[in-house]
């Protein structure tokens, strides 16, 4: 991590826009997307620890959660060929792609009994940011994109997600399970040590 102003950056901004327009899921995206583009226009910033993949599954890294819970910001690293469960979300949410690309397929919410099909697939690069939510579209599968290396993205999402109520669906049957995803990681990367950029004084 050699420039945590970046994130200090974005997460006073994105406050300032939740002050704002919390309410408003249209302009969090409008006005939102362009700032979590530019955090993950440039990769480095986000310490190593909450870059790791494991061999076991993708990982979810809680960076930083909004005092009153309105949003919070995970990096999610997929090692290769991992990939999540069919998903929901329940609250809006912006994925920005930090490092290698991410595929995802949407789904349309099931219909009893029968089977979910994607009704469509892109993938998402570098630097590039997707969206979701219950107004949009909730349901997907993301997966890394690469075969050969990890992948990062950086998510914000309008709750502290991991301790939000949502469901995981069977794609051949439609069936839905309550799930709460917690996180990963017990304690938070420290963005806030500015000691090295002030002089000490006398
Ligand atoms: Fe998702």
């Amino acid at each position: 991590m050699t420039n945590p102003q970046r994130f200090r950056d974005f997460v006073a901004r994105f406050a300032a826009l939740v002050d704002a327009h919390g309410a408003d899921e249209h302009r969090i995206f409008t006005d939102g997307e362009p700032l979590v583009a530019a955090l993950v226009s440039h990769d480095d910033w986000l310490p190593e620890a909450f870059a790791a993949p494991s061999p076991e599954s993708y990982r979810q890294y809680l960076l930083y959660c909004d005092p009153r819970e309105r949003f919070s910001v995970v990096s999610f690293v997929w090692g290769p060929g991992q990939r999540t469960p069919v998903h929901d979300h329940t609250v809006w949410g912006m994925i920005g792609v930090l490092r290698g690309a991410e595929l995802c397929e949407e789904y349309d919410a099931p219909s009893s009994g029968r089977p979910m099909a994607p009704r469509g697939r892109h993938r998402v690069g570098p630097g590039e940011v997707d969206k979701v939510s219950p107004t949009i579209g909730d349901i997907h599968v993301v997966a890394n994109a690469l075969a050969d290396r990890p992948s990062v993205s950086i998510h914000v999402y309008g709750a502290n997600i991991g301790a939000v109520r949502r469901h995981v669906f069977d794609p051949a049957t439609g069936a839905s399970r309550r799930f709460v995803s917690g996180y990963h990681n017990a304690v938070l990367p420290n963005f806030w040590d500015r000691s090295g950029e002030l002089p000490a004084g006398e």
